[in-house]
């Protein structure tokens, strides 16, 4: 049998290291590629041929976990201050609060010494670790193995990823039940991960810029401007700073458009209904009036009794304003919840060109800036109303 990654090629691979961690041979080694997306590498001389890497591949494995859509919901937590540190509504921490009062332990993207990874936390104020959407691919090492452990030593596990490594966990753990019953799975609506390369040349180039040597925090999400303004804030090694709405840094304008993805992200195979994780959770982009709060909204689809009674366990009697919407709804403001596939922008390759070359972060930062954006104006007229007129603070 070929190693997954031979099965299904480059161009397919989520990047979500389930292949990496259930080698039993341990053959395979997690690489950036030429464009900074993580590709296993298969040693050959230590490969049997088995054939468990297909098996946990959720590209090429059977992914269906039995879920359904079972209710969906506009919310957001009262507590102002998790609102405010949280990418929508704070649901993601208030659902981790709910595990670690019970004595468990969460999983979730943050910043490691040198990129992003995936972090166990066990208590309630190392919250912030996880908090937050990043827009690039953690690098999830042997984390399936960690919730694995947990669980079988009885410990209750939240994980949140994106639906790729959600799926990938979940066939990780096929097959063994009881581990099963105490892990908890949340995915986010996913628009794609961007390349880690390219983030970290501009992330240089505004250091550079600056006169650091280092970057010392990025806040993809920050809410100075309130939820659906949201600006990218970069804090550096000097003191020096940076802030600029999504709509206008070069960055996330490229990300939105679609430049920067990776190759699997144009056609994902896991964003689809019924979601993989127990709870999926997102923005409510397009919320209407009586939904909307400046500081932000999540979408909350619970895609099993699990979740549910997660869901209910941590939003208690007055945590969370929590109103039942259609699915219908949810998927009008953000079509990424089932199915929807990108064109891949002609500029992609000549950007993914230009980031070879020695010195590339003028020519990127050029790329970045003249990146069409197509229908953008009409979203920036609304957004701007919604943030004078629905102010409801
Ligand atoms: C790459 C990415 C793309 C997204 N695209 C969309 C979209 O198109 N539409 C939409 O509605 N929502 C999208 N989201 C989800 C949204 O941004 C929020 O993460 C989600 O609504 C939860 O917000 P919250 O306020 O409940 O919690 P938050 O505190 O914001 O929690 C975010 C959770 O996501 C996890 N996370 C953050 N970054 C990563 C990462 N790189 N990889 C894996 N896990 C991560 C964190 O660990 C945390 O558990 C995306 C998230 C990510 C990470």
């Amino acid at each position: 049998v070929k190693p997954a990654i031979e099965e299904i090629g480059p161009k397919k691979c989520t990047g979500c290291f389930g292949c990496y961690v259930s080698c039993p041979e341990k053959a395979i080694e997690m690489e950036f590629d030429e464009d900074g997306f993580f590709m296993p590498i298969v040693d050959h001389g230590s490969c049997k041929k088995c054939g468990v890497c297909q098996s946990k591949c959720p590209v090429i494995a059977e992914r269906s976990v039995g879920n359904a859509v079972i209710s969906v919901n506009a919310a957001r937590t009262q507590d102002a201050n998790l609102l405010k540190s949280s990418s929508s509504g704070g649901i993601f921490g208030e659902l981790a609060l709910s595990m670690l009062s019970d004595d468990g332990v969460v999983v979730g993207a943050g910043w490691g010494n040198d990129d992003l990874v995936h972090l166990m936390i066990s208590s309630k104020g190392d919250l912030p670790s996880i908090q937050g959407s990043k827009y690039i691919q953690s690098r999830i090492g042997m984390t399936y193995q960690k919730v694995l452990s947990q669980s079988k030593e009885g410990r209750k596990v939240l994980f949140c990823g994106t639906p790729c490594q959600v799926a990938s966990l979940n066939l990780f753990l096929r097959g063994d039940k009881k581990a099963r019953k105490n892990v908890w799975t949340c995915d986010v609506v996913c628009h794609g991960v961007a390349s880690t390369k390219a983030f970290n040349v501009y992330l240089d180039s505004l250091a550079r810029k600056r006169g650091a040597k280092d970057v010392s925090r990025v806040d993809f999400r920050n809410k100075k401007n309130g939820w659906q303004d949201y600006s990218i804030k970069v804090d550096f090694s000097n003191g020096a700073k940076y802030q600029k709405s999504h709509s206008s840094d070069p960055f996330f304008v490229a990300y939105i458009d679609n430049l920067l993805l990776r190759p699997s992200c144009y056609t994902c195979p896991v964003s689809e209904l019924p979601r993989h994780g127990d709870i999926t959770l997102g923005d409510l982009w397009g919320a209407r009036k009586d939904l909307y709060n400046y500081w932000g909204v999540s979408l909350v689809i619970l895609n099993n009794e699990r979740g549910l009674s997660l869901f209910k366990e941590a939003i208690g009697s007055d945590k969370v304003i929590s109103n039942e919407i259609s699915i219908d709804y949810a998927m009008k403001g953000n079509p990424r919840v089932s199915g929807s596939n990108f064109e891949i922008p002609e500029q992609r390759s000549t950007f993914f060109k230009a980031l070879k070359t020695s010195n590339p972060e003028d020519e990127i930062i050029e790329y970045f800036q003249t990146t069409p954006r197509p229908k953008r104006f009409l979203s920036n007229v609304a957004r701007i109303y919604k943030r004078i007129f629905w102010r409801n603070f």
